[in-house]
């Protein structure tokens, strides 16, 4: 399979080069050149396959032309090592909870799967100290750096804003040592996904470093995330609600939600899509008014989600051919202040029992507010709510119980390398490490 650059200005790429890559040269995102339909026979059973089964499939789907069979079954089956139930929440609202792996948080799912992508790519060309550089608002930076730990030929830069991930985000990935290093950020999230995207651009530094994100721009991190869609469905098939699915994505990058519009590209049968954004609300007001403003993010409980310029919206608008229209027919959005967001966890938690976190908690209101009696709402719970402990346990006024993965990571002492948010003091740090 080819991947070509939403920018159109840049040669054509082989699976190993936009992995490599991660960003083309033309600044553009990589796209797979054809998303190739699944068969109705698949459809058909699919409520009979594991996760891992259905995962293959459409793992197939996207790199069977690039991959050996075997090995890109053993790194769909390596990367899934862990459940996403589907779990009823309240009336026809389900949750898709993707916290059941290493760091609790959807990303282990392209973390693990880049991870083992690379790592067979690297060993099959001999290459050795590939640089892979990530910025994080909190989650990303724990998935991809447990899933790089220890892998040979790789080192990992992670760059986090200073001060706005919470204690137990930050303990997941400054405590890994290895090949594993913490770079704290005077600055936002933006400015560290800027000074990515700038050491990506530099000319000088990647004539001596080999440089490769894994931020979901990255389509090794970014296609897998459709693996848990076609299993949400498998799942309320199951149970036979799986009539008029809406799917509901707490966004930030918008790399999850555009893996969910792929994965209907691939026929599996979604009615419509919700982006739940909190008060980072650039998509929604795209929908409104058909201009596209990037914004210096604001920050706010939902920290995951503190964007200001989606990344992924790149892709969306090459999937629907820059078309607003088009856009608008298959994905609505909302967006929440804190206070409505703290109000949803309290609400549903007292009502139901259900703990929601503070990003699921935008996804669930969202169904909330605008399901139609016939339609089945699955949100999708991005990570598991102790990873926000002292928000959540101040929302109900209650502790909430650690879970072991997670007390194991407190456990460890935060190391981590303090830089300003100036390029030239990224790029000096980054060629002195050589
Ligand atoms: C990363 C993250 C998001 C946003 O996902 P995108 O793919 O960037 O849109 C939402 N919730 C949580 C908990 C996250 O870690």
């Amino acid at each position: 399979m080819k991947y070509y650059s939403t920018n159109k200005q840049a040669p054509m790429a082989s699976l190993e080069e936009a992995v490599v890559k991660g960003l083309a040269a033309d600044k553009g995102l990589f796209m797979p050149e054809t998303i190739k339909a699944l068969p109705p026979s698949f459809y058909d059973e699919i409520e009979h396959l594991s996760f891992q089964e259905i995962a293959y499939r459409v793992a197939d789907a996207f790199f069977g032309e690039d991959v050996p069979a075997e090995t890109l079954k053993q790194i769909v089956y390596d990367t899934l090592s862990f459940d996403v139930p589907l779990v009823h929440v309240n009336d026809n609202i389900y949750s898709l909870e993707l916290f059941h792996g290493p760091t609790l948080a959807f990303k282990d799912v392209g973390g693990r799967f880049m991870a083992r992508l690379l790592g067979y790519f690297i060993r099959k060309e001999g290459k050795k100290d590939v640089n892979v550089l990530v910025a994080t608002s909190g989650d990303t930076g724990s998935a991809v750096a447990n899933g790089f730990l220890g892998v040979e030929g790789i080192h990992v830069y992670v760059l986090y804003p200073k001060g706005k991930v919470s204690e137990i985000q930050e303990k997941q990935f400054t405590t890994l040592g290895q090949n594993i290093t913490a770079l704290e950020v005077e600055g936002t999230f933006d400015d560290c996904q800027a000074l990515v995207k700038a050491a990506f651009m530099d000319k000088e530094l990647n004539e001596h470093l080999l440089l490769t994100s894994a931020n979901s721009i990255n389509v090794a991190r970014f296609l897998p995330q459709a693996f848990y869609y076609f299993y949400a469905y498998a799942q309320l098939k199951k149970i036979k609600k799986a009539d008029e699915v809406v799917i509901c994505v707490p966004s930030g990058n918008f790399g999850n939600i555009t893996a969910g519009l792929f994965a209907k590209r691939m026929g599996l049968p979604i009615k419509r899509f919700i982006a739940a954004n909190n008060r980072n609300d650039i998509f929604y007001q795209y929908l409104q008014t058909g201009e596209y403003t990037p914004r210096p993010s604001v920050s706010t409980i939902a920290n995951a989600m503190d964007v200001g310029d989606p990344s992924n919206f790149a892709r969306v608008l090459d999937l629907y051919q820059n078309s607003h229209k088009a856009i608008k027919a298959e994905i609505s959005s909302t967006t929440y202040t804190d206070e409505q967001i703290s109000d949803t966890v309290n609400e549903v938690y007292k009502n139901t029992g259900y703990l929601l976190d503070p990003h699921g908690a935008c996804g669930y209101r969202a169904l909330q507010e605008s399901l139609h009696k016939d339609e089945h709402g699955v949100f999708l719970e991005t990570a598991h709510p102790a990873k926000f402990l002292e928000t959540v346990e101040s929302i109900i006024d209650e502790k909430v119980a650690i879970p072991q993965k997670l007390q194991e990571f407190m456990k460890g002492e935060k190391q981590s390398i303090e830089i300003s948010k100036s390029f030239d003091d990224f790029k000096n740090y980054l060629l002195n490490c050589k």
